[in-house]
């Protein structure tokens, strides 16, 4: 059972203008515990007339939403930041509960995902327009920033709550309204900042959350004409796929997709600072993050320690129920997850690879699975080339810099790199010939809400965070009058 200060957080129902339904029409959800493989609830799923229902009334809510002043939806999305962190022990425990993360980082992810609503309701106040110096004596020239109208989002499991605040709070701030589909495996998270919403003052229809099939749900999201915008996180075999189902609509697209993110560690780096920052991206979230470290490229002179070392550091991680404190890797999602990085593991070890610890399912069962280091990975593996999304690191010597470049650039993705290096030039000419659209240097972590976060290439296209982010949900309208 799962224990929570305010129960009326935990919620089934799916949530359309300001109330909930528990008969939307769809199959029910069962959300399974990772760690158990229990089922802690059953959701109500929405049908494709719910879904519509919804699309609709965010699009009546939006005009009234849009027509507020700025400052006021700034208050709005304050309170409800304001509310996610007075209930953020409850959030972080859905959260692990539904997805299996050690509960540290679930409390880490409420609160960086509260932080978004805290950021755009600043910059609610921010949306500034232009005048343009006008080339003749009859006419004058202006810009202005408008809402974009009612926008669909589609989030992932990986992040089930921070990928919904990177969404919502941004399109809220400008003007325009939401209807959600989160992902199946875990809508807990997003039905319970659905309550806060409405505890928070957001007005009926202009925050809808509405699980359900991505045939079904998500394909009304994305073909509807009534919605304007479409912002996803996920892999990008669907982003891709909704990116064509949405062209006969034009619809605008934020992507945030997959990605296959290099480290490099080199020879002047500084070993504790290297080790510890490619722990931190490859083993957040068991390596389930888009921004994992995929490929650890180690040069030379500084190899053999930095085996030895990050060996000894993944060997020691504690394994477990994410619910128990001091548990720094819980279960993978699910069963596929498991199969796929026993597949990487074998297939790099039938290509060379060894083992320098871990390398199979954990005595714990279920979908818990040891960390795991293999050292001479070679480019020809599977692990080199497709995302592992799983607590898999391999370990690539090189000794060239400029070889370090080409073979971290060689890759369909673009999304996170990471350098490890104490050398002021050295920073600047690796960290500009990257083709990627975040590059951590001596940092693992790179997360805050006023940085722009988004891919090159197949990572995506579109930025979340900073001011650039509600950029995403605003038209431009260019007024030109003439006297
Ligand atoms: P992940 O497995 O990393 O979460 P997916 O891309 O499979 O990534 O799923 C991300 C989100 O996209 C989920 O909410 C999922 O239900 C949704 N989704 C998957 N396929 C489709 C589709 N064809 N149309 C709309 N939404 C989809």
């Amino acid at each position: 059972m799962l224990k929570l200060n305010d129960t009326e957080l935990l919620r089934t129902g799916v949530f359309i203008n300001g109330a909930w339904s528990d008969s939307a029409g769809g199959p029910a959800i069962p959300v399974y515990n990772p760690a158990t493989g229990q089922v802690i609830v059953e959701v109500n799923g929405a049908d494709r007339e719910a879904t519509v229902n919804a699309i609709e009334g965010a699009a009546d809510a939006q005009k009234d939403w849009a027509a507020r002043p700025a400052k006021e939806r700034s208050a709005i999305l304050r309170r409800w930041f304001d509310l996610v962190v007075a209930n953020s022990e409850d959030l972080a425990r859905i959260l692990t509960a539904e997805q299996g993360k050690p509960l540290a980082e679930a409390r880490g992810e409420i609160l960086y995902g509260a932080a978004f609503f805290e950021w755009f309701a600043e910059e609610a106040k921010r949306v500034y327009g232009e005048t343009i110096p006008s080339p003749d004596r009859e006419r004058r020239m202006m810009v202005m920033k408008q809402p974009i109208g009612v926008c669909g989002a589609i989030t992932p499991w990986n992040f089930p709550m921070a990928m919904i605040p990177r969404k919502a709070a941004p399109a809220l701030a400008a003007g325009c309204t939401m209807v959600l589909k989160p992902a199946s495996a875990t809508p807990l998270s997003a039905l319970a900042l659905g309550e806060l919403a409405s505890r928070a003052g957001v007005p009926a229809g202009v925050f809808q959350v509405v699980p359900g099939s991505a045939s079904v749900v998500g394909e009304e999201i994305v073909t509807n004409p009534l919605v304007r915008k479409i912002t996803f996180t996920g892999s990008t075999e669907v982003g891709s796929h909704l990116m064509a189902k949405a062209a006969p609509t034009v619809k605008k697209l934020s992507l945030e997709l997959g990605g296959n993110a290099p480290v490099l560690v080199f020879d002047d780096a500084d070993l504790e600072v290297a080790v510890k920052g490619a722990i931190a991206t490859k083993f957040r979230n068991m390596g389930q993050t888009c921004v994992c470290a995929n490929r650890i490229y180690v040069q030379d002179g500084i190899y053999d320690h930095f085996v030895e070392a990050f060996s000894k550091a993944v060997g020691a991680m504690k394994v477990g129920d994410g619910m128990q404190e001091g548990t720094e890797q819980g279960p993978l999602i699910d069963t596929d997850a498991v199969l796929k990085v026993q597949e990487h593991i074998e297939d790099a070890l039938a290509n060379g690879g060894t083992l320098a610890t871990g390398g199979k399912p954990h005595a714990l069962g279920g979908t818990f699975f040891e960390p795991t280091v293999i050292a001479n990975a070679s480019a020809d593996m599977k692990i080199a080339r497709e995302e592992t999304f799983g607590p898999v690191a391999p370990l690539f010597r090189f000794t060239e810099e400029a070889d370090a470049i080409r073979v971290a650039n060689d890759t369909e993705y673009g999304l996170a790199a990471y350098v490890f290096t104490r050398d002021n030039a050295r920073i600047w000419r690796v960290t500009e010939g990257l083709e990627f659209g975040v590059v951590g240097v001596n940092t693992g972590n790179t997360s805050y809400e006023g940085s722009p976060f988004g891919g090159w290439k197949l990572s995506g296209v579109g930025r979340e965070g900073s001011h650039h982010g509600i950029d995403e949900f605003l038209e431009i309208k260019y007024v030109c009058i003439a006297h």
